[in-house]
């Protein structure tokens, strides 16, 4: 371990400047073997957590997952969640919603200050409801209140089309022209991320036109991470709101919601957070919010819980973001995210975070040392740029690439495509290894030979 901990930190100090420097075959044959992922696997302080998903086999092994960034595993607490609510119903029925243990009427109050705890929120200011895209909608309609002088939106190019919609149709709703007032940045960075730079010199030109910016904490297709404070305190000083949409940053990085001063956020739960397909998703609204008196589409679950059950026809917004609640909660669909939030609080967000680096840290130093001719690293190297998510372009074209691909699948090594040639690969800290990490390379330079 010893000799293995220092080839770490030589390759890891040489990984920037790799191909400036003469090749070391010992410390490259290091990284590739077994022993070495073995090792590192060993000393992980979380090792233990891998034991708690349940791992697609494939044929007498259990498959390299690299698909966390689209669909989460299944932890294996989340059965006994879903069991406890199909017997409470079968048992209960309507008296579920107010008996026992796990009773539904409360029931989204569970999940309430693990969540707030993951995306670095005051309690008040999160809540699980709905689904992303619906969230979006619901926040764009207070947070958004285009008038003419200000009617633009800021979002940044080739932004997931389920986002672009939603803002598209929200321009076209208040009577503005998307093609006027939807202002998309264009990646200015080789790899097709955008600087910092290039966020600021947009906020500052579109400025007193913007009503709202919406950014994501992780962009889907490159991996790319943002500075989330730093791009709230541009688009507020320009007058505008900011608004995060945080499907591929949740469960992901450490997130500090209510200090990067956000007016919301919205997010899904399938992705890093484990809580199976179509999930109930999360919502935050800042805390200087809790009481507005903004527009909002409102429906009795957002009432005042003291006089919900009065049923009077005058809508009283309950504080901070359960006011934005419709209807009452999907009971089965939360079930499952209390069993993923036991084992993000087993862990801690900073302790997933830092083996996070580590993964993505040997899959950078073995595609610089062995892959660069066959992979290119589209997601910034910088840790605070990028998350768990590495996107990586096959630099011999789609064919090849969708080659590489079912190659990988039928090895059992699965991450997912993305057109026109990148493949995402996206070790999570929960239960992958540098064991799988070192499997997804071997594959790739299986198939490189094999060509
Ligand atoms: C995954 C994802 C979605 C999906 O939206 P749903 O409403 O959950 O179907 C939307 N936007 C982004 C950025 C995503 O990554």
């Amino acid at each position: 371990m010893e000799a293995d901990a220092a080839a770490d930190r030589n390759a890891s100090s040489r990984s920037s400047t790799i191909r400036a420097r003469p090749r070391d075959p010992v410390a490259e044959m290091t990284l590739l073997s077994d022993d070495y992922a073995r090792g590192l696997d060993a000393a992980d302080p979380l090792r233990e957590l891998r034991g708690e998903f349940l791992i697609p086999r494939h044929g007498d092994a259990e498959q390299a997952y690299f698909a966390g960034n689209s669909l989460g595993l299944q932890p294996r607490g989340a059965r006994a969640y879903v069991e406890e609510v199909l017997h409470k119903w079968a048992a209960e029925a309507v008296e579920g919603h107010f008996t026992g243990q796990g009773q539904w009427m409360p029931y989204h109050e569970l999940v309430r200050a693990p969540l707030a705890r993951l995306v670095g929120a005051q309690p008040h200011e999160v809540v699980a409801m709905n689904t992303l895209t619906v969230n979006l909608h619901l926040m764009m309609v207070s947070f958004y209140r285009p008038t003419r002088e200000r009617p633009a939106i800021l979002i940044e190019a080739g932004a997931f089309p389920s986002d672009r919609h939603a803002v598209a149709s929200q321009i076209a709703f208040h009577g503005f022209d998307p093609a006027r007032d939807l202002v998309e940045l264009e990646a200015d960075e080789p790899n097709g991320t955008i600087s910092m730079a290039a966020i600021e010199r947009a906020i500052a030109q579109h400025g007193p036109r913007l009503a709202l910016v919406l950014w994501p904490g992780v962009q889907y297709r490159t991996g790319q991470a943002f500075d989330l404070a730093a791009i709230a305190r541009l688009a507020h000083a320009q007058g505008a709101l900011c608004g995060f949409d945080l499907a591929h940053a949740a469960g992901n990085l450490e997130l500090a919601l209510h200090d990067s001063g956000a007016d919301f956020a919205v997010w899904c739960h399938y992705k890093y957070l484990n809580s199976g397909p179509g999930a109930v998703a999360g919502c935050f609204v800042h805390d200087r919010h809790a009481r507005s008196e903004r527009p909002r589409f409102a429906g009795w679950w957002g009432h005042d819980v003291a006089t919900r059950f009065r049923m009077g026809p005058q809508f009283l917004p309950t504080p901070g973001a359960d006011g934005w609640q419709l209807s009452n909660p999907p009971i089965l669909s939360l079930a499952p995210l209390r069993a993923s939030l036991e084992l993000f609080d087993r862990a801690g967000m900073a302790a997933l975070r830092r083996k996070a680096l580590g993964l993505t840290g040997y899959l950078q130093r073995l595609i610089e040392t062995r892959l660069a001719e066959t992979l290119q690293i589209v997601t910034p190297t910088e840790p605070e740029r990028h998350g768990c998510q590495m996107s990586l372009r096959v630099r011999a074209g789609r064919e090849a690439g969708r080659a590489l691909f079912a190659h990988l699948g039928a090895r059992g090594v699965l991450g997912d495509w993305r057109e026109p040639d990148v493949i995402r690969i996206s070790p999570v800290p929960l239960y992958n290894t540098h064991a799988d990490v070192l499997r997804f390379a071997r594959e790739v330079e299986a198939w490189r030979d094999a060509c």
